[in-house]
Protein backbone atom coordinates (compact mmCIF):
# COMPACT_ATOMS: atom_id res chain seq x y z
CA UNK A 1 0.00 0.00 0.00
CA UNK A 2 1.05 3.38 -0.33
CA UNK A 3 1.52 5.81 1.99
CA UNK A 4 -0.94 7.78 2.92
CA UNK A 5 0.93 10.42 4.60
CA UNK A 6 2.79 10.95 1.66
CA UNK A 7 2.36 14.20 -0.63
CA UNK A 8 0.11 12.69 -3.38
CA UNK A 9 -0.74 15.27 -6.12
CA UNK A 10 -4.08 14.79 -8.23
CA UNK A 11 -3.63 16.62 -11.53
CA UNK A 12 -7.15 17.72 -12.85
CA UNK A 13 -8.43 18.02 -10.15
CA UNK A 14 -11.58 20.18 -10.79
CA UNK A 15 -12.13 17.67 -13.49
CA UNK A 16 -14.68 14.55 -13.55
CA UNK A 17 -12.19 12.59 -12.57
CA UNK A 18 -9.71 14.53 -10.33
CA UNK A 19 -12.31 15.61 -8.21
CA UNK A 20 -13.64 11.72 -7.77
CA UNK A 21 -10.17 10.72 -7.30
CA UNK A 22 -9.75 13.91 -4.68
CA UNK A 23 -12.98 12.28 -2.80
CA UNK A 24 -11.65 9.02 -3.03
CA UNK A 25 -8.15 10.14 -1.47
CA UNK A 26 -9.92 11.90 1.06
CA UNK A 27 -11.96 9.11 2.26
CA UNK A 28 -8.76 6.52 2.09
CA UNK A 29 -6.94 8.55 4.61
CA UNK A 30 -4.56 10.52 2.46
CA UNK A 31 -3.60 13.72 4.31
CA UNK A 32 -1.40 15.23 1.82
CA UNK A 33 -3.48 15.82 -1.14
CA UNK A 34 -1.87 18.28 -3.59
CA UNK A 35 -3.46 20.13 -6.46
CA UNK A 36 -3.12 22.86 -8.35
CA UNK A 37 -6.51 25.05 -10.79
CA UNK A 38 -5.16 25.78 -14.35
CA UNK A 39 -5.03 29.69 -13.05
CA UNK A 40 -2.05 28.51 -10.33
CA UNK A 41 -0.49 26.21 -12.81
CA UNK A 42 -0.23 25.99 -16.70
CA UNK A 43 0.67 22.38 -16.93
CA UNK A 44 1.16 22.73 -20.62
CA UNK A 45 4.50 24.97 -19.10
CA UNK A 46 7.35 22.83 -18.41
CA UNK A 47 9.65 25.41 -16.55
CA UNK A 48 6.42 26.31 -14.54
CA UNK A 49 5.67 22.87 -13.55
CA UNK A 50 9.60 21.80 -12.55
CA UNK A 51 9.04 25.09 -10.39
CA UNK A 52 5.75 23.73 -9.22
CA UNK A 53 7.20 20.21 -8.35
CA UNK A 54 10.48 21.16 -6.76
CA UNK A 55 8.29 23.57 -4.47
CA UNK A 56 5.90 20.57 -3.36
CA UNK A 57 7.59 17.36 -3.55
CA UNK A 58 5.01 15.18 -4.20
CA UNK A 59 5.58 11.68 -3.70
CA UNK A 60 2.76 10.49 -5.86
CA UNK A 61 1.06 11.95 -8.87
CA UNK A 62 -1.89 10.67 -10.26
CA UNK A 63 -2.40 12.64 -13.68
CA UNK A 64 -5.81 12.68 -14.62
CA UNK A 65 -5.64 16.17 -16.08
CA UNK A 66 -6.11 16.49 -19.69
CA UNK A 67 -8.68 18.25 -22.61
CA UNK A 68 -11.25 16.46 -22.96
CA UNK A 69 -14.77 16.26 -24.82
CA UNK A 70 -17.26 14.09 -26.30
CA UNK A 71 -17.37 13.45 -30.17
CA UNK A 72 -18.37 16.84 -31.39
CA UNK A 73 -15.85 18.47 -29.58
CA UNK A 74 -12.69 16.25 -30.53
CA UNK A 75 -13.73 16.39 -34.20
CA UNK A 76 -13.82 20.03 -34.35
CA UNK A 77 -10.88 21.15 -32.19
CA UNK A 78 -8.83 18.30 -32.59
CA UNK A 79 -5.40 20.93 -33.13
CA UNK A 80 -6.54 21.76 -29.32
CA UNK A 81 -6.61 18.33 -28.44
CA UNK A 82 -3.65 17.35 -29.46
CA UNK A 83 -1.50 20.53 -28.43
CA UNK A 84 -2.81 20.62 -25.28
CA UNK A 85 -2.79 16.86 -24.42
CA UNK A 86 0.51 16.31 -25.72
CA UNK A 87 2.21 19.05 -23.97
CA UNK A 88 0.20 18.03 -20.40
CA UNK A 89 1.28 14.70 -20.18
CA UNK A 90 4.86 15.67 -21.37
CA UNK A 91 5.67 18.10 -18.55
CA UNK A 92 3.98 16.14 -15.65
CA UNK A 93 6.00 13.05 -16.46
CA UNK A 94 9.05 14.76 -17.15
CA UNK A 95 9.02 17.02 -13.97
CA UNK A 96 8.21 13.72 -12.01
CA UNK A 97 10.96 11.70 -13.73
CA UNK A 98 13.13 14.64 -12.58
CA UNK A 99 11.86 15.20 -8.89
CA UNK A 100 12.08 11.60 -8.69
CA UNK A 101 8.58 10.78 -7.32
CA UNK A 102 7.65 7.54 -5.66
CA UNK A 103 4.76 6.63 -8.48
CA UNK A 104 2.93 8.13 -11.19
CA UNK A 105 -0.19 6.51 -12.40
CA UNK A 106 -1.38 7.76 -15.95
CA UNK A 107 -4.58 7.88 -16.48
CA UNK A 108 -5.33 6.95 -20.65
CA UNK A 109 -8.57 6.39 -22.57
CA UNK A 110 -10.03 3.56 -24.58
CA UNK A 111 -10.38 5.65 -28.17
CA UNK A 112 -6.38 4.88 -27.78
CA UNK A 113 -7.45 1.33 -29.57
CA UNK A 114 -7.50 0.78 -32.89
CA UNK A 115 -11.50 1.36 -34.21
CA UNK A 116 -12.25 -1.78 -35.94
CA UNK A 117 -10.57 -3.81 -33.37
CA UNK A 118 -12.15 -7.63 -31.95
CA UNK A 119 -14.26 -6.94 -28.78
CA UNK A 120 -14.11 -6.71 -25.68
CA UNK A 121 -10.89 -4.87 -26.36
CA UNK A 122 -7.58 -6.24 -25.03
CA UNK A 123 -4.94 -4.07 -23.94
CA UNK A 124 -2.29 -6.21 -26.54
CA UNK A 125 -4.69 -4.80 -29.35
CA UNK A 126 -2.91 -0.96 -29.20
CA UNK A 127 -1.32 0.22 -32.08
CA UNK A 128 -2.70 -3.15 -34.02
CA UNK A 129 -4.48 -1.00 -36.29
CA UNK A 130 -6.00 2.22 -37.58
CA UNK A 131 -7.58 5.24 -34.88
CA UNK A 132 -11.24 6.28 -35.15
CA UNK A 133 -10.98 9.22 -36.71
CA UNK A 134 -13.35 11.71 -34.89
CA UNK A 135 -10.87 11.74 -31.94
CA UNK A 136 -7.62 10.67 -33.79
CA UNK A 137 -5.72 13.79 -32.09
CA UNK A 138 -6.62 13.03 -28.65
CA UNK A 139 -6.31 9.22 -28.97
CA UNK A 140 -2.50 10.04 -30.47
CA UNK A 141 -2.09 12.23 -27.57
CA UNK A 142 -3.15 9.81 -25.29
CA UNK A 143 -0.77 6.99 -26.56
CA UNK A 144 2.33 9.34 -26.67
CA UNK A 145 1.56 9.79 -22.66
CA UNK A 146 1.05 5.81 -22.18
CA UNK A 147 4.29 5.39 -24.51
CA UNK A 148 6.07 8.38 -22.12
CA UNK A 149 5.39 6.19 -18.94
CA UNK A 150 6.96 3.19 -20.53
CA UNK A 151 9.82 5.25 -22.08
CA UNK A 152 10.45 6.92 -18.55
CA UNK A 153 10.67 3.20 -17.04
CA UNK A 154 12.97 1.83 -19.33
CA UNK A 155 15.45 4.98 -19.39
CA UNK A 156 15.17 6.07 -16.03
CA UNK A 157 13.53 3.12 -13.89
CA UNK A 158 10.51 5.61 -12.56
CA UNK A 159 8.00 3.60 -11.31
CA UNK A 160 4.93 5.25 -13.57
CA UNK A 161 2.05 2.70 -14.63
CA UNK A 162 -1.05 3.32 -16.44
CA UNK A 163 -4.50 2.91 -16.56
CA UNK A 164 -6.68 2.57 -19.56
CA UNK A 165 -10.62 4.18 -18.40
CA UNK A 166 -13.36 3.64 -20.90
CA UNK A 167 -16.49 6.14 -21.02
CA UNK A 168 -16.89 7.84 -17.41
CA UNK A 169 -19.88 9.42 -15.83
CA UNK A 170 -20.75 11.12 -12.79
CA UNK A 171 -20.52 14.50 -10.60
CA UNK A 172 -18.81 17.18 -12.21
CA UNK A 173 -19.19 15.88 -15.72
CA UNK A 174 -19.65 18.36 -18.27
CA UNK A 175 -22.77 18.72 -19.55
CA UNK A 176 -22.23 21.67 -22.40
CA UNK A 177 -24.32 19.51 -25.04
CA UNK A 178 -21.72 20.88 -27.86
CA UNK A 179 -18.10 19.62 -25.36
CA UNK A 180 -20.11 16.75 -23.61
CA UNK A 181 -20.09 12.84 -24.06
CA UNK A 182 -23.35 10.76 -24.51
CA UNK A 183 -24.26 10.40 -21.16
CA UNK A 184 -24.63 13.69 -19.48
CA UNK A 185 -25.65 15.21 -23.40
CA UNK A 186 -28.73 13.06 -22.77
CA UNK A 187 -29.57 13.68 -19.28
CA UNK A 188 -29.46 16.89 -19.57
CA UNK A 189 -31.85 16.71 -23.02
CA UNK A 190 -33.85 14.77 -21.27
CA UNK A 191 -34.40 17.15 -18.19
CA UNK A 192 -34.78 20.07 -20.55
CA UNK A 193 -37.56 18.48 -22.17
CA UNK A 194 -39.07 17.43 -18.67
CA UNK A 195 -38.68 21.44 -17.75
CA UNK A 196 -40.17 22.26 -21.04
CA UNK A 197 -42.67 20.17 -21.56
CA UNK A 198 -41.17 19.26 -24.90
CA UNK A 199 -42.13 15.63 -26.24
CA UNK A 200 -39.27 14.99 -28.67
CA UNK A 201 -35.78 14.70 -27.38
CA UNK A 202 -32.65 14.14 -30.44
CA UNK A 203 -30.56 11.69 -29.89
CA UNK A 204 -26.95 12.09 -32.38
CA UNK A 205 -26.60 9.10 -35.14
CA UNK A 206 -28.74 6.25 -35.41
CA UNK A 207 -28.16 4.80 -32.06
CA UNK A 208 -26.59 1.79 -33.32
CA UNK A 209 -22.97 2.39 -31.64
CA UNK A 210 -22.87 0.30 -28.56
CA UNK A 211 -20.69 1.85 -25.93
CA UNK A 212 -19.47 0.88 -21.83
CA UNK A 213 -20.18 3.34 -19.10
CA UNK A 214 -18.12 3.20 -15.85
CA UNK A 215 -19.24 5.29 -12.82
CA UNK A 216 -16.16 7.76 -11.87
CA UNK A 217 -16.84 7.01 -8.19
CA UNK A 218 -15.72 3.48 -9.55
CA UNK A 219 -12.90 4.79 -11.39
CA UNK A 220 -11.39 6.30 -8.46
CA UNK A 221 -11.66 3.49 -6.61
CA UNK A 222 -9.95 1.39 -9.04
CA UNK A 223 -6.94 4.03 -9.35
CA UNK A 224 -6.36 3.66 -5.76
CA UNK A 225 -6.62 0.12 -5.83
CA UNK A 226 -3.69 0.37 -8.88
CA UNK A 227 -1.60 2.95 -6.31
CA UNK A 228 -1.85 -0.07 -3.65
CA UNK A 229 -1.10 -3.31 -5.99
CA UNK A 230 0.18 -2.71 -9.13
CA UNK A 231 3.91 -2.00 -10.31
CA UNK A 232 3.61 -3.38 -13.69
CA UNK A 233 4.45 -1.76 -16.77
CA UNK A 234 1.65 -3.11 -18.78
CA UNK A 235 -1.59 -0.56 -19.14
CA UNK A 236 -4.61 -1.76 -17.35
CA UNK A 237 -8.12 -1.71 -18.82
CA UNK A 238 -10.53 -0.24 -16.28
CA UNK A 239 -14.15 -0.89 -17.18
CA UNK A 240 -17.64 -2.50 -16.18
CA UNK A 241 -17.18 -5.19 -18.76
CA UNK A 242 -20.63 -4.41 -20.58
CA UNK A 243 -21.71 -2.33 -22.76
CA UNK A 244 -25.23 -1.13 -24.07
CA UNK A 245 -26.39 0.62 -27.50
CA UNK A 246 -26.41 4.05 -27.63
CA UNK A 247 -30.83 3.46 -28.35
CA UNK A 248 -30.90 1.66 -25.02
CA UNK A 249 -28.67 4.15 -23.09
CA UNK A 250 -31.39 6.95 -24.18
CA UNK A 251 -34.48 4.74 -22.89
CA UNK A 252 -32.51 4.23 -19.99
CA UNK A 253 -31.88 7.54 -19.20
CA UNK A 254 -35.40 8.51 -20.40
CA UNK A 255 -36.93 6.11 -17.85
CA UNK A 256 -35.11 7.91 -15.41
CA UNK A 257 -35.28 11.58 -16.42
CA UNK A 258 -38.62 12.22 -18.03
CA UNK A 259 -40.36 8.98 -18.91
CA UNK A 260 -43.14 10.58 -21.47
CA UNK A 261 -40.56 12.23 -23.74
CA UNK A 262 -40.11 10.55 -27.41
CA UNK A 263 -36.50 9.57 -28.75
CA UNK A 264 -35.70 10.74 -32.31
CA UNK A 265 -32.14 10.01 -33.85
CA UNK A 266 -30.50 12.27 -36.21
CA UNK A 267 -28.48 10.62 -38.86
CA UNK A 268 -26.96 13.70 -39.79
CA UNK A 269 -24.99 13.47 -37.03
CA UNK A 270 -21.99 10.92 -36.73
CA UNK A 271 -22.05 7.34 -34.85
CA UNK A 272 -18.26 7.73 -34.53
CA UNK A 273 -16.94 3.79 -33.64
CA UNK A 274 -19.24 1.49 -33.87
CA UNK A 275 -18.33 -0.30 -30.81
CA UNK A 276 -15.76 -0.16 -27.41
CA UNK A 277 -15.97 -2.45 -24.89
CA UNK A 278 -13.10 -3.15 -23.01
CA UNK A 279 -11.70 -6.56 -21.72
CA UNK A 280 -11.32 -6.02 -18.20
CA UNK A 281 -9.84 -9.46 -17.32
CA UNK A 282 -6.60 -8.17 -16.43
CA UNK A 283 -8.25 -5.73 -13.80
CA UNK A 284 -10.27 -8.61 -12.27
CA UNK A 285 -7.24 -11.19 -11.85
CA UNK A 286 -5.62 -8.36 -9.97
CA UNK A 287 -8.63 -8.68 -7.68
CA UNK A 288 -11.07 -5.23 -8.73
CA UNK A 289 -14.39 -5.17 -9.97
CA UNK A 290 -16.38 -2.70 -10.21
CA UNK A 291 -19.36 -1.79 -8.14
CA UNK A 292 -21.85 0.40 -9.16
CA UNK A 293 -25.22 -0.33 -11.76
CA UNK A 294 -25.67 1.57 -14.85
CA UNK A 295 -29.03 2.04 -13.94
CA UNK A 296 -27.87 3.50 -10.41
CA UNK A 297 -25.08 5.15 -11.36
CA UNK A 298 -27.24 7.49 -14.02
CA UNK A 299 -29.42 8.02 -10.90
CA UNK A 300 -27.14 9.54 -8.53
CA UNK A 301 -25.42 10.87 -11.67
CA UNK A 302 -28.69 12.55 -12.05
CA UNK A 303 -29.83 13.52 -8.51
CA UNK A 304 -26.16 15.07 -8.62
CA UNK A 305 -26.81 17.39 -11.70
CA UNK A 306 -30.57 18.46 -9.92
CA UNK A 307 -28.45 19.77 -7.09
CA UNK A 308 -26.34 21.80 -8.94
CA UNK A 309 -29.07 23.40 -10.71
CA UNK A 310 -30.73 27.06 -9.27
CA UNK A 311 -33.50 26.12 -7.27
CA UNK A 312 -36.14 27.32 -9.74
CA UNK A 313 -35.27 24.65 -12.22
CA UNK A 314 -34.80 21.65 -10.11
P1 LIG B 1 -17.30 8.70 -28.29
O1 LIG B 1 -17.47 7.54 -27.34
O2 LIG B 1 -15.89 9.18 -28.42
O3 LIG B 1 -17.94 8.41 -29.62
O4 LIG B 1 -18.02 9.97 -27.63
P2 LIG B 1 -19.51 10.41 -27.21
O5 LIG B 1 -19.79 10.01 -25.82
O6 LIG B 1 -19.56 11.89 -27.51
O7 LIG B 1 -20.53 9.69 -28.21
C1 LIG B 1 -20.88 8.35 -28.08
C2 LIG B 1 -22.03 8.00 -29.02
O8 LIG B 1 -23.23 8.63 -28.56
C3 LIG B 1 -21.83 8.47 -30.47
O9 LIG B 1 -22.34 7.46 -31.32
C4 LIG B 1 -22.73 9.70 -30.54
O10 LIG B 1 -23.20 10.00 -31.85
C5 LIG B 1 -23.89 9.26 -29.64
N1 LIG B 1 -24.74 10.36 -29.15
C6 LIG B 1 -26.09 10.37 -29.19
N2 LIG B 1 -26.59 11.52 -28.73
C7 LIG B 1 -25.51 12.26 -28.32
C8 LIG B 1 -25.38 13.55 -27.74
O11 LIG B 1 -26.35 14.27 -27.50
N3 LIG B 1 -24.12 13.98 -27.45
C9 LIG B 1 -23.02 13.19 -27.69
N4 LIG B 1 -21.80 13.65 -27.37
N5 LIG B 1 -23.11 11.97 -28.28
C10 LIG B 1 -24.35 11.51 -28.60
Amino acid sequence: MIDRTAPTFVTGHRGMVGSALVRRLGAAGFTRILAATRHELDLRDQAAVDRWFDVHQPAYVIHAAGTVGGIHANASRPADFLYDNLLIHATVLHAACRCRVDKLLYLGSSCIYPRDCPQPIREQYLLTGPLEKTNEAYAIAKIAGLKSCEAYRRQYGCNFISAMPTNLYGPNDNFDLTSSHVLPALMRKFHDAAADGAAEVAVWGTGAPRREFLHVDDLADACLFLMDHSDQEETINVGAGEDIAIADLARLIRDVVCPAAHIVFDPSMPDGTPRKLLDVSRLHALGWRHRIPLREGIESAYQWYRSQLPAAVT
